[in-house]
């Protein structure tokens, strides 16, 4: 079972060729036998998803059921789930336990979706490598030795290993298209404002996005079409209507204008990486699409636009931290200024304190115009590049991250050198961008990622332009060895 897609697992239980109750169980045992060299699950919720299936079943039975009753799926540990604990990946909330679904979580709920547990990721979901969890980092299932991508490096592992058939992920710089380039599969995040920000852990208020991972273009419109939508809770979610996703995957792509990026082929970039991209350029052109070379002058500000505002945001985002209200309290505080700084310095790991240290800074009187005001400069300069571009071609298209998966280890003494593995994606969230990766092939036996960037709101067209991609090629159907 499980090596069915998210959309044929919905149609079998349609079909009734097994139970819910029986695929979560499957997943169960697969999570049980493979989670403990991945360390994909923070929490794995047994009893509740077992509990959930069998009421999916019953749905089922009474043919009050959606497509995606019954069907199991993983919650990245950024998502606040009622009774179960929400760590985000750090000491700070190893107690934290959430009285309240997020929205996300909450809707694919209310669609009878089976939450098989919470998964790791990167201590409040900075980081690209899932080595900052307090939990310990994530294996990649192509190659244990290697990183699975952060900040949604659990969800990417789990559902890769297939020890779900989706999961959900946040993406403020990069956090869900990096980790599904790495692992094989496919990761959207769509417009900032298109999926409800509510109880989702605030990282950086205008950056944050929340979206899917996925083996198909196919399951992620599924899922999409239910997580979408306004949400009066979160005042940044749009009031726009949301597409049938799934009725416009067959959208023919004649005509389509496809804009190449020339900084994105500059150095840094690994040449087997570019030469995939043109490969998959190709299978486009046979299509009926159009290649048009396009310019993103402002591209080279994009990391460092995103270290100031990301690290600027989180800082005030995460004084609520202090040791008063919810999280990790230090033992026998002498006073107010002791608890709230030890319980601080304990709770929070090593990158999580140099962003708000850099953070701190760039906000502060005499730096905030140098810094902050300035990189809010560059921002529209970026957001401006793409614009432009989007009055020329219909989707901008590239590599996902330089390189395929690193090894674990091996970029931890050097924060810059981890940052530039979002350089392709930093600069979609600046300008408030849907993004998806689509697996396209292949370099020394890992998986590499197609980047496809869209205009605002475009979403059903990045998933019809991906979903024509998977019809023709069956990279996203390749499974890691060892866990066919
Ligand atoms: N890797 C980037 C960072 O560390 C992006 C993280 C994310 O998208 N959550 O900030």
């Amino acid at each position: 079972m499980h090596n069915l897609t998210l959309a044929e697992l919905s149609r079998e239980l349609q079909a009734r060729r097994f139970t819910s109750e029986e695929l979560t169980h499957a997943y169960l045992q697969r999570i049980g036998r493979f989670n403990p060299q991945l360390n994909a699950f923070i929490t794995v919720t047994q009893d509740e998803a077992l509990a959930a299936a069998r009421a999916a079943d019953a749905r089922i039975q009474r043919g009050d059921a959606g497509p995606l009753t019954g069907v199991p799926l993983a919650h990245k540990d950024i998502f606040c789930t009622a009774g179960v604990k929400t760590s985000c990946g750090s000491k700070m909330l190893d107690n934290f336990v959430s009285p309240y679904d997020a929205t996300v979580v909450e809707r694919l709920k209310s669609a009878g979706m089976v939450m098989l547990g919470k998964t790791n990721m990167d201590e409040f979901a900075m980081g690209s490598s899932n080595e900052t969890s307090f939990y310990g980092p994530v294996k990649n299932p192509w190659d244990q030795k290697r990183v699975p991508g952060g900040s949604s490096g659990g969800s990417a592992a789990a559902v890769a290993a297939r020890l779900s058939p989706a999961a959900t992920g946040t993406d403020t710089g990069g956090s869900i298209r990096q980790p599904a380039a790495l692992t094989g599969l496919t990761g959207i995040k769509p417009t900032y404002g298109r999926v409800s920000r509510y109880g989702m852990i605030a990282f950086a208020s205008s950056l944050d996005q929340a979206g899917v991972l996925t083996a198909t273009a196919e399951d992620a419109a599924m899922l999409l079409g239910v997580m979408s939508g306004f949400d009066p809770r979160d005042s940044t979610s749009v009031d726009q209507p949301v597409p049938d996703y799934t009725a416009e995957l067959e959208r023919p792509l004649k005509g389509l204008r496809i804009g190449l990026p020339k900084e994105f082929f500059d150095r840094g970039l690994n040449e087997q990486v570019g030469a995939a991209v043109h490969a998959a350029l190709d299978v486009y052109k046979k299509l009926g699409a159009q290649v048009h070379d396009i310019s993103l002058p402002n591209f080279w500000l994009s990391v460092p636009t995103y270290y100031v505002v990301a690290p600027a945001e989180c800082s005030s985002n995460l004084s609520r931290y202090d040791g008063v209200r919810f999280g990790h309290r230090c033992e026998n505080p002498v006073d107010l200024l002791d608890m709230y700084t030890r319980s601080r310095g304990e709770g929070f790991g090593a990158e999580v304190k140099r962003r708000i240290m850099t953070g701190t800074y760039v906000l502060s009187a005499g730096y905030y115009d140098a810094y902050y005001l300035k990189a809010q400069k560059t921002r529209s300069l970026i957001r401006q590049d793409f614009l432009q571009a989007f009055s020329q071609v219909d989707v901008i298209m590239g590599p996902s991250t330089p390189t395929p998966a690193f090894g674990l280890g091996e970029k931890t003494d050097d924060p810059i050198t981890m940052y530039l593995n979002d350089i392709y994606a930093n600069g979609v969230n600046l300008a408030g961008l849907p993004g998806i990766s689509i697996p396209m092939g292949f370099v020394d036996n890992l998986p590499v990622g197609l980047q496809i960037i869209g205009n605002y709101f475009d979403e059903a067209r990045l998933l019809c332009v991906a979903h024509s991609y998977q019809k023709e090629t069956d990279w996203h159907r390749r499974m890691p060895p060892g866990f066919s």
